[in-house]
């Protein structure tokens, strides 16, 4: 008799009922059926992978488990850390999101929209707003063929959003989804010339120049990128500002 040794709580070090002390996670009572604490249980209800559950949740909480250790919850999207990445590295949150496929992002975005108010009351470090706007971005980006154009007027297709953005000072304002769109072009399987993307993209040929060279600067990915990332590359650097694509 006792002997056997005691399951704890599959959370592991991210369990609610974890000990202060040793930090252990809880132990599992011999009546829990599951594999997460009474305390783990509560908190993350229906959002934790079941057998027979649903494959999106499965899939999105497998993806976050190769960024995070223990067994990982639909809520631990709020705890990636979306600005780790840097140069030429992605960070967790952008790690995570490119794992899944359009339709399962689509399912992680009805999931968020739909919680709201909890979500908000969770979100100790104020990221719900960019998780909900990347989540959304990557999935449909990821939903397009490589070839296919992002903006309406050349490919017939209705974008779900246009990014636009302000010179500072001047108030003039630029369509910055030019710059997803050429990011895009510039990685299609067709060779687009210079002369064909400035006429795709409808800009002069210089201005096509100078976002090229500041893009390749950055390494610039509609993949994973920040509104100032993009900003960046349509209109260059702000006066007294350096750009750091790790500021975000
Ligand atoms: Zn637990």
């Amino acid at each position: 008799m006792g002997s056997v040794a005691k399951r704890e709580c599959a959370r592991g070090p991210r369990c609610r009922g974890r000990d202060p002390q040793t930090g252990q996670p809880a132990k599992l009572r011999g009546s829990n059926k599951g594999d997460v604490c009474a305390l783990c249980e509560r908190r993350h209800r229906g959002a934790i992978a079941s057998p027979g559950g649903s494959r999106w949740l499965a899939a999105t909480t497998q993806a976050i488990e190769t960024v995070l250790s223990g067994k990982a919850s639909l809520w631990d999207l709020l705890e990636l850390d979306p600005a780790n990445g840097g140069y030429g590295w992605k960070s967790d949150r952008g790690k995570v999101l490119t794992l899944l496929d359009s339709e399962t992002l689509y399912k992680v975005s009805g999931w968020l929209d739909e919680r709201t108010t909890e979500a908000l009351e969770r979100d100790e470090c104020g990221r719900y707003a960019g998780l909900c706007y990347e989540v959304r971005t990557v999935a449909w980006l990821t939903s397009l063929p490589p070839d296919a154009p992002l903006l309406p007027a050349q490919g017939g297709g209705i974008s779900p959003f246009r990014f636009v953005g302000y010179y500072v000072g001047s108030g003039r304002r630029k369509d910055l989804t030019k710059v997803v769109e050429l990011d895009r072009l510039r990685r299609a399987s067709r060779h687009y010339s210079e002369r064909d993307l400035a006429t795709a993209l409808d800009i002069p040929r210089t201005t096509l120049q100078q976002m090229i060279q500041r893009m390749d600067e950055i390494r610039f990915s509609s993949e994973e990128f920040t509104p100032d990332d993009m900003a960046y590359v349509a209109f260059g650097r702000r006066r007294g500002r350096e750009h750091n694509p790790d500021s975000f």
